[in-house]
C-alpha cells in the first residue's frame, strides 16, 4: 500500500523553521477559515476535508516529538518516494479483511505515528498526551466443515500478527533514517499460530471473540480478533436454516413395497422408514437430526426421495420386470 507524504508544513503555509508560535498562529487563522460551520451547502465537504488537514498537520507540528520524527522521515520523501508498507495478508483459511477503528487521520499519519483506536468525529482538540493506546479490533474469517461446527474442534490458525517493530521499538525510526526492518511503519507483520476451541453447535456467521488476540497498541493492551465462522458447502447436506436437507435413494421394490434403509446424519447412520407407495421426490422428515436452534432443541432433517435402479439387472430380474410390465399394459395403464 502507497502511502501520500503530507506536507504538513505546506498545509498550515509555514517555512521548515517555523518556531511552535508561528505554527499556533497559521493554524487559528487557517482552522477559522475553514471550519466547517462557516462554509454551509456544497463547500461544507470541502471545508471538512481541508479543516481535517489542517487539524493533521498541527497535530504533528505543533508537538515537538513528532514534529521530529516528521522533520527526520521528510528528508528521505523529498527524494521522491512514496511510503511504502504491506498490508497484511491472509493465509490457510484465514482472512483479514476489516480493522475497526478508524481514526480519520490519513494513512501517512497513521503510518506515522500508528492508529488511533479513538474515533474522532468532531472536531475538538484530541487529547493523545502519550496515553497508551488501546491495539486495534481485527475481523479474521475460518472456514468450517458442517461437522466440525456441529461437534465442536480445536483448530490451529495461521494469522499474520503485528507486532511492535524490534528494530526500533515501534518509532520508525533507526539512527537517522526509516528503520529498515519495517520500513518506517514501527509494526513487523509475523506469522503466528493460534488454537481456537470452536464450540459445538456454531452456527454460519457466528463471531468468536479472542481477547487480546488483535492488534497491537503502542504501550496499550492488545484489541481483540473476532473470528467470523464460515460453513464449507457440505457434499451430503444442504443447510435451510435449522433444518437440513439431503437425498436418499432408494431401489423401485423398495418404494412399492416399503422398506427400512439406512441413512446418513450428522449424529452418524439411522435406520429410516419408507413407507410403501414412496413417490420419487417425497421428503421425509427426521424430527430433531436438524442444526442446533438458539431457543434451544434442532431442526429436522429432510430425505428427499430419488428412485434408481441398480446396474445390470440378471436375466431372472429381466423376466420379471417383463412380467410386470405385461402385467402393467395388461391393465391398459
Ligand atoms: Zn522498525
Amino acid at each position: 500500500m502507497s502511502v501520500k507524504f503530507q506536507d504538513y508544513y505546506k498545509v498550515l503555509g509555514v517555512s521548515r523553521e517555523a518556531t511552535e508560535k508561528e505554527i499556533k498562529a497559521a493554524y487559528r487563522k487557517l482552522a477559522r477559515k475553514h471550519h466547517p460551520d462557516l462554509h454551509p451547502g456544497e463547500a461544507k465537504a470541502a471545508a471538512e476535508e481541508k479543516f481535517k488537514q489542517i487539524n493533521e498537520a498541527y497535530e504533528v507540528l505543533s508537538d515537538p516529538e513528532k514534529r521530529k520524527k516528521y522533520d527526520r522521515l521528510g528528508e528521505r520523501w523529498q527524494m521522491g518516494d512514496d511510503f511504502y508498507y504491506e498490508q497484511q495478508p491472509g493465509f490457510d483459511g484465514v482472512r483479514f479483511y476489516k480493522t475497526t477503528g478508524e481514526s480519520g487521520f490519513s494513512d501517512f499519519f497513521e503510518a506515522l505515528f500508528g492508529s488511533m483506536r479513538s474515533g474522532f468525529g468532531g472536531f475538538q482538540q484530541r487529547d493523545f498526551g502519550g496515553a497508551p493506546e488501546h491495539g486495534t479490533d481485527v475481523e479474521a474469517e475460518v472456514e468450517l466443515s458442517l461437522e466440525e461446527a456441529f461437534h465442536g474442534v480445536e483448530k490451529t490458525l495461521q494469522l499474520n500478527a503485528r507486532e511492535v517493530c524490534a528494530g526500533c521499538g515501534g518509532s520508525g525510526l533507526r539512527g537517522q533514517g526509516i528503520c529498515a526492518l519495517c520500513a518506517g511503519t514501527g509494526e513487523r507483520v509475523s506469522p503466528k499460530t493460534l488454537s481456537v476451541k470452536i464450540p459445538a453447535g456454531t452456527r454460519e456467521g457466528a463471531r468468536i471473540r479472542l481477547r487480546g488476540q488483535g492488534g497491537a497498541g503502542a504501550g496499550g493492551t492488545r484489541g481483540d480478533l473476532y473470528l467470523k465462522v464460515r460453513l464449507r458447502p457440505h457434499p451430503v447436506f444442504a443447510i435451510k436454516g435449522d433444518d437440513l436437507e439431503a437425498e436418499l435413494t432408494i431401489y423401485p421394490w423398495q418404494a412399492v413395497l416399503g422398506d427400512k434403509v439406512e441413512a446418513t446424519t450428522l449424529d452418524g447412520q439411522v435406520t429410516v422408514t419408507v413407507p410403501p407407495g414412496t413417490h420419487t421426490g417425497r421428503r421425509l422428515r427426521l424430527r430433531g437430526r436438524g442444526l442446533p436452534r438458539k431457543e434451544g432443541g434442532r431442526g429436522d432433517l429432510y430425505l428427499k426421495i430419488l428412485i434408481d435402479v441398480p446396474h445390470g439387472a440378471s436375466p431372472k430380474e429381466l423376466e420379471l420386470y417383463r412380467s410386470l410390465a405385461g402385467l402393467r399394459s395388461g391393465q391398459g395403464v
